[in-house]
């Protein structure tokens, strides 16, 4: 029988968020020194601090959040970029510029397009993707996305290659998990959307309209013996408190039933897209209302990565990266063959800056689809258009440690191995070191001259931060092996 999504207690998560309802200074004290150990804080507790509105309090909160981030992980931010595959859908989502009611002409990349893309996204100094498509079982079935993932592995680009591929397709079989398993996925992804049943009921229609199947997706993905999957809500649909809590309930579940909880949550905001005009959604979020999401699933769930994408500006990108998020996206393109597109609109030649024009074409939402490009719908607007080389440098500037880390991953670190040295914040002796060693190879074969001066600036400074004298004279001799020409070392 199929398994329904009742560890999604909605009258509970009502109910905590109504005694939750404005916690005094000692509880807020209490909470946020409980917080501070680092091993989460309970539903409730999560509850009330989602409704702290006071500034001062605020500020302690996102710094506690900031600190919770930085005891776990460090100061390292690891970078991934989205790779749009297919734009084919049979479903209705409202909020999606790929939605089957748009009328545009829809296509999948062929292979020789997928390395055409990886190959740029490469040259931009990635290592690390996240499929995308929508959901079509004839035009974008399973084996046609595990030839994706092959294609991706296999495609080089000088000194490069991917290694680490996520996926993020629709719920399905614990069978096509297993092939997403034998196609050596790093993450799989799917967000929820929302998980109040009534708003997810009115805002699909097709086959992910289905809450159930949708929401123990990760369940079959686990059985399968995929070790680490994500979640995500997207922010806007419905009540963000409520949605917090649903966040939490579902983290716990697989933390209780598979011993590991999400490797990583997604907190994406309703964005412009074609068709979709979010002043009709009544729950839009908030800059302030964001920032307290971000910090509170900080405090709640220490050790799972936390992912901030393109969606959100640059300057407040920074202030809600500051409050505990673990990765994010950079230049990114949301339409499929978007890389190749814009790279051709600009003349070619995407390495360090160049990719800024690149995803400052697919910023034009509906419209990006206008002029040289020849895709035709982003699934919804960037509002980041900075070049990859741009971001890392003001990350760098920032006391920030730029990662294109994928080592967990190939050291078998998945799962609750990696579980366990989350949370116990044991990962981040690996982190550092990783950190710098995939940053030093980005800065000698992708950074204009202008990164690289900052970026060999903070690695002398994280070096000198690592606490362990073998570890740090190790990375130094790594280090002088990079410089030599020696590529993808790590820990
Ligand atoms: Fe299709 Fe996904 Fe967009 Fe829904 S959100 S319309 S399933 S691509
Ligand atoms: Fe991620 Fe593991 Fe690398 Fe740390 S060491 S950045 S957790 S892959």
């Amino acid at each position: 029988m199929a398994q329904t999504a009742d560890f999604i207690d909605e009258k509970e998560i009502w109910d905590i968020l109504e005694t939750g309802k404005a916690p005094s200074r000692s509880l807020f004290e209490e909470i946020l020194s409980k917080a501070g150990e680092a091993r989460g804080i309970s539903a409730g507790e999560s509850a009330a601090m989602l409704q702290v509105t006071d500034p001062s309090w605020l500020d302690e909160m996102y710094a506690a959040a900031r600190d919770i981030k930085e005891r776990i992980y460090g100061k390292r931010l690891v970078l991934f970029a989205p790779l749009y595959v297919s734009d084919y859908c049979v479903n209705n989502c409202t909020y999606c510029g790929y939605r089957r009611d748009n009328r545009f002409h829809r296509r999948r990349l062929t292979m020789e397009e997928v390395s055409k893309e990886v190959r740029i996204l490469e040259s931009m100094g990635h290592k690390r993707l996240a499929i995308e498509c929508g959901e079509d079982p004839v035009n974008c079935p399973i084996d046609y996305v595990t030839d994706v993932i092959q294609a991706v592995y296999s495609t080089w680009n000088d000194n490069g290659n991917i290694r680490r591929v996520n996926v993020n397709i629709a719920a399905t079989t614990i069978e096509e998990y297993r092939l997403l398993k034998e196609a050596k996925i790093g993450t799989y992804i799917l967000f929820q959307e929302t998980y109040d049943r009534g708003t997810y009921r009115s805002v699909h229609s097709g086959p992910k309209q289905d809450y159930d199947w949708h929401t123990t997706a990760h369940d079959r993905a686990m059985r399968a013996g995929i070790d680490d999957v994500g979640i995500g809500v997207l922010f806007g649909l419905a009540d963000w408190r409520f949605e917090v809590l649903g966040l939490l309930q579902h983290a716990a579940h697989l933390d209780r039933e598979f011993g590991v909880g999400p490797h990583t949550i997604s907190v994406p905001r309703l964005r412009p897209a074609a068709g979709v005009d979010i002043d009709q959604y009544p729950h839009l979020v908030t800059d302030s209302q964001f920032r307290r999401i971000v910090a509170v699933l900080r405090l709640a769930v220490p050790y799972t990565g936390m992912i901030l994408s393109t969606r959100e500006r640059p300057g407040f990108r920074d202030e809600v990266i500051a409050t505990g998020i673990s990765q994010i996206s950079a230049g990114s393109c949301t339409g499929v063959g978007g890389y190749s597109a814009e790279t051709r609109a600009c003349g070619g030649g995407v390495a360090g800056g160049g990719a800024a024009c690149a995803a400052a074409a697919c910023a034009g939402g509906s419209g990006g689809a206008a002029g040289a490009a020849s895709y035709e719908s982003p699934q919804f607007k960037v509002d980041d258009t900075r070049s990859p080389d741009e971001i890392i440098r003001s990350l760098a500037k920032s006391g920030y440690i730029p990662s294109y880390c994928t080592a967990c991953y190939r050291q078998g670190r998945t799962g609750d191995r990696f579980m366990a040295l989350a949370k116990t914040g044991k990962i981040k002796e690996v982190c550092a070191p990783n950190a710098i060693l995939t940053f030093k190879e980005y800065l000698l074969d992708y950074a204009t001259e202008e990164t690289k001066r900052a970026g060999e600036h903070a690695i002398e400074q994280h070096l000198a931060t690592i606490p362990s004298d073998e570890v740090r004279e190790e990375t130094k001799r790594r280090l002088r092996l990079i410089e030599a020409g020696t590529r993808d070392l790590y820990f």
